[in-house]
């Protein structure tokens, strides 16, 4: 497989993009650069972009192009970065894609591929009323398709996992109506790139996974 890849992850949440970033991250050590994980930092720390990022977040809707721009810019270039990296939930709209492509081929570096994982909508929100995090770790869990050992607590250390705010059902609708209306259209960006890999997102996580990584060893090197 090529070495300092770079990916992205695309889909709508609970299309499983955190499911198999956690694997690729075990497998082959990965760098993961989450923009949702990055913002909940923000907050918890009380940072400026966390206060201006809560209530955004809390409502559905997308943080601004120049908030999530600046904290990616800012790690896809640090040294954690040198041997590859994979991007879940960045870029989300058109200005942030062409303004990544723009700050990477400054570098001369470029995306490799592009998974995008379809899930129909139903789906997506039944995966999503289930999923329970442990913060500390990130671990993910569903009550439903990947339940803890113990009801509420997670496998490793025994603590409480909880569901984000953003994942109760009166938010995750407007989040899939974000993603139609301002991520889909970079289907066709990429595409028209010729980096996008559509994968069935319906599947078992071992079914996706292994379908990503015959891709990852079709990237030229
Ligand atoms: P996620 O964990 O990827 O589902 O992201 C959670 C929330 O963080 C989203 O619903 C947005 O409010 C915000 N967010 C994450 N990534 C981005 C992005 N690339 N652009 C704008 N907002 C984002």
């Amino acid at each position: 497989m090529k070495k300092n890849i770079h990916i992205i992850l695309l889909g709508p949440p609970g299309c499983g993009k955190g499911t198999q970033a956690q694997k690729l991250i075990r497998e082959f050590g990965f760098v993961q650069l989450s923009t949702g994980d990055m913002l909940r930092a923000a907050i918890s720390k009380g940072t400026e972009i966390g206060m201006q990022a809560k209530s955004i977040i809390d409502k559905g809707e997308l943080v601004s192009d120049e908030i999530v721009i600046g904290i990616v810019r800012d790690r896809i270039f640090s040294t954690e970065c040198e041997c590859g990296y994979m991007l879940d939930g960045f870029p989300r709209t058109l200005a942030q894609a062409e303004k990544l492509d723009q700050i990477l081929s400054d570098r001369n570096q470029k995306i490799d591929v592009v998974f995008r994982l379809c899930v129909p909508d139903d789906m997506a929100i039944r995966r999503i009323a289930g999923r329970r995090f442990h913060i500390t770790s990130g671990r993910s869990y569903n009550i439903e398709f990947n339940p803890p050992k113990i009801e509420g607590r997670d496998d490793i250390t025994g603590e409480k996992l909880v569901q984000r705010e953003d994942d109760k059902e009166e938010i995750v609708q407007s989040r899939l109506n974000t993603y139609h209306e301002l991520t889909e259209p970079l289907v066709r960006y990429y595409q028209k790139q010729g980096i996008l890999k559509a994968i069935d997102g319906t599947g078992s996580p071992e079914n996706i996974y292994a379908e990503i990584k015959q891709t990852l060893n079709e990237v030229p090197a």
